[in-house]
């Protein structure tokens, strides 16, 4: 077995750690002092005004298809990009990078959604998500009907992340009520010009998702993704994504986190020494490591997988749990460990405290993972120990 990274990947790695390094991470104190004044951290302009600059780096569209001027990155080396983004909470992302589901538009579509939105153009927000389905993404109510060439669009969103800022939607809606959400949804691309609306929701996180109205937004034929009736197998693609993105993020933050722990318990003295040198300060920072260290391999082993064209639901839920699980216990010991420090906005700690909380939510929360494992043992979908066979 050979754990080693091969030179491409540090390759990519090293790049993006020096990327974040050099031109993402000195904009931290800036963002937390406008804050302190109750200005805007980053404007939208600024942002992308970083991505042009990664993109002379050589990043755009590391998950986008080469052929329309992305990278398509294997997942282990997307992954490693993740955690090197985690590192700094800014909320930086390479530029270029569509959502994946705009993969499936037509010729015709794809000049008018999927190059906009790789050229950084155009914003999209992803739409299943309503305040009667979550979880249980198959009670979805919205629904599409068509008359003549359209589809009338009825029903509402909500948690619609970049649901304030995009022009288009990309919405999951009920097209054959006999058959059910599973069967009968259908994906539509979805103009704000059409005529939805959306509301800022306020979250305990930085930004925030939106509600998104639709109230017979009409939309022609021509804008169904993919197939009629193929919009939950969509949903669940997209959904599927998040499972190794955000962990892997996940590790970067703990690991950030964990090295500020380290520094300050070998540099903050209490009773005339180190506060490193107290048990109960290392085995906080042992507990830490371990966890970081089983969260780094579950989620590489993830990715690794989907790398090998095989199925990678049980290794993803396994590694999204348990990531997003760490980095919350992580962040809190440190916290913790940097005493009343920690608490205050001087230092990225509490902020990364109210962000990380929401990776075990979203995207399958903690419990759906759980039930989603469980399932493939109980049912035999999987075996133990088959993800190294
Ligand atoms: C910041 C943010 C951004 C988001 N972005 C998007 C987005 O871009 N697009 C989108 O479509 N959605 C998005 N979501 C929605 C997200 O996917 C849902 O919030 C998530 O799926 C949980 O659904 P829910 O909030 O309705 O909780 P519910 O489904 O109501 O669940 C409530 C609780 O019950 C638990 N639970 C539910 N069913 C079971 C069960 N069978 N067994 C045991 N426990 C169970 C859940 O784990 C949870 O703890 C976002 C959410 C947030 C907070």
């Amino acid at each position: 077995m050979d754990f080693s990274l091969t030179d491409e990947q540090k390759a990519i790695r090293d790049t993006t750690r020096a990327f974040i390094d050099k031109e993402v991470r000195p904009l931290e104190q800036e963002v937390l002092l406008r804050e302190r004044q109750h200005r805007v951290g980053l404007e939208p302009s600024e942002l992308r005004e970083l991505q042009l600059k990664a993109k002379k780096f050589g990043f755009w569209g590391i998950a986008s298809p080469e052929e329309y001027g992305g990278m398509n990155l294997p997942a282990v080396t997307q992954s490693l990009i993740w955690t090197e983004i985690g590192k700094t909470f800014i909320p930086f992302r390479f530029g270029g990078d569509a959502d994946i589901l705009l993969r499936h538009t037509n010729e015709e579509q794809a000049k008018e959604y999927l190059f906009p939105s790789i050229e950084g153009e155009r914003i999209s927000c992803f739409a299943i998500t309503e305040p009667g389905a979550g979880s249980d993404a198959a009670n979805i109510r919205t629904s599409a009907s068509k008359v003549d060439d359209h589809w009338v669009i009825n029903g509402e969103k909500t948690f619609i992340t970049n649901g304030n800022e995009a022009d288009f939607a990309i919405v999951i809606a009920v097209t054959d009520r006999e058959k059910g959400a599973r069967h009968g949804s259908t994906a539509f691309l979805v103009d704000r010009d059409m005529g939805w609306k959306s509301e800022f929701i306020a979250t305990m996180g930085e930004g925030g998702p939106a509600s998104l109205i639709f109230d017979n937004v009409r939309v022609p034929h021509r804008n169904v993704l993919g197939e009629v009736g193929q919009g939950f197998d969509l949903a669940m693609e997209w959904i599927g994504r998040g499972r190794y993105t955000i962990p892997s993020q996940a590790v970067g933050s703990a690991e950030r986190a964990l090295q500020m722990a380290i520094d300050h318990a070998n540099t903050r003295e209490t009773f005339g020494r180190k506060i490193g040198t107290n048990q109960a300060i290392q085995w906080m920072i042992a507990d830490s490591e371990v966890e970081l260290e089983a969260a780094r391999l579950l989620v590489l082993r993830a990715a690794w997988i989907i790398d090998q064209q095989r199925n990678p639901r049980h290794a993803s839920s396994i590694a999204k749990l348990y990531g997003a699980g760490m980095v919350n216990r992580v962040i809190d010991r440190v916290l913790q460990i940097h005493g009343g420090m920690g608490y205050t906005r001087e230092l990225p700690l509490e902020r990364w405290y109210r962000s990380v909380r929401v990776f075990r939510i979203l995207e399958g929360s903690d419990e759906i993972q759980r039930l989603i494992i469980s399932r493939d043992l109980l049912r035999g979908y999987t075996k133990l120990g088959a993800e190294l066979s």
